[in-house]
């Protein structure tokens, strides 16, 4: 069994920890928010006092980080700290230009990389059944995924450097949209006096089938996994949806892709996290819908 270093041990990497401490590695963690170490000792994981104590002589490093600055930040004290042959493995959501910067280093000092972002949310997390979108060459490909494979139900490799977050990036791209075109469509069927038990019947055995319908649907008690059934706490929430499209919209300005529905996609989500619907599941913005529906 190995030992791993865990950096960011928040709502996510908590969970993602305890189950490689379950699989049976030695698990050493560090995060700068008390809370989020104290938790993670509760499961098993040997808290560091550091970054650099947590990577130290380990075999591989996973972090779990809110975002592209702070994973750069990292790598600048795990690069000075870790041991030849230690395979970095990042599996937070980051700019895929971050992401590539990150690789970038981590080859500078000879070390083997991949960018690992997930899906699953914090249930996943919990449960041990994220996606594991994976960039990086074969060889770290095939490194990293003994390591992930405690925390995954998928584990899939997308290509070279970034191309896990590019995966991420447009997956939440079809999500977002297709959930804003579900809540739209109960919106608009609400005006007219149809039911919702009605559309969702027709719609779910039909083409305007999908998993923001059927798995997660924006309106209580048609399917039982959906969040709208325990008042909207997430699963996914509408903040992360929001920085998830904002990566879209910044990768498509510099790639000169034409994504018309994430700009309107992302502009919808800042509206309902300026209405303060940012900590609430993202299929909550049909709220926001009604509001700005006319009398
Ligand atoms: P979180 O805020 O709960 O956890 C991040 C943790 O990193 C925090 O505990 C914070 O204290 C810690 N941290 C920040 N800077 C640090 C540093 N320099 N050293 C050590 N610790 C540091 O966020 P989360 O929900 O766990 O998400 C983590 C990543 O996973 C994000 O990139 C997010 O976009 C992505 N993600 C989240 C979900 C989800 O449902 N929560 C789903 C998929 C992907």
């Amino acid at each position: 069994m190995a030992v791993i270093g865990f950096i960011g041990l928040g709502h996510m990497g908590g969970p993602m920890s305890a189950n490689l401490v379950k699989a049976g590695h030695t698990v050493r963690g560090f995060d700068l928010a008390s809370e989020a170490t104290r938790r993670a000792s509760e499961q098993g994981v040997t808290v560091a006092a550091s970054t650099v104590e947590a990577v130290e002589g380990v075999d591989a490093v996973v972090t779990m980080l809110p975002g592209g600055q702070h994973l750069l930040e990292c790598y600048d004290r795990i690069l000075a700290a870790v041991s030849p042959g230690t395979l970095l493995i990042d599996s937070s959501t980051v700019d895929v230009a971050d992401a590539r910067r990150a690789h970038e280093l981590a080859e500078e000092a000879g070390l083997d990389s991949v960018d690992a972002p997930v899906s699953g949310g914090t249930a996943g997390a919990e449960a041990g059944t994220l996606t594991f979108m994976v960039g990086g060459t074969e060889r770290a490909y095939l490194a990293a995924r003994d390591f992930l494979e405690p925390m995954a139900r998928k584990v899939i490799h997308c290509g070279g450097a970034g191309n896990g977050q590019v995966t991420k990036m447009c997956n939440n791209l079809m999500l977002a949209t297709s959930m804003l075109g579900v809540a739209e469509a109960f919106v608009l069927g609400e005006r007219l006096g149809l039911s919702h038990r009605a559309l969702y019947d027709v719609a779910s055995v039909s083409t305007g089938q999908c998993w923001s319908l059927t798995t997660n649907c924006p309106v209580p008690d048609m399917v039982e996994t959906s969040r709208a059934n325990h008042d909207y706490e997430p699963g996914f929430a509408a903040s992360l949806m929001l920085k998830d499209l904002g990566l879209a919209v910044s990768a498509a300005d510099r790639s000169g892709a034409d994504t018309e529905l994430a700009r309107l996609a992302a502009r919808i989500y800042e509206r309902f996290n300026e209405e303060g619907g940012g900590g609430y599941d993202f299929s909550a913005v049909i709220d926001s819908i009604r509001r700005h529906s006319g009398e």
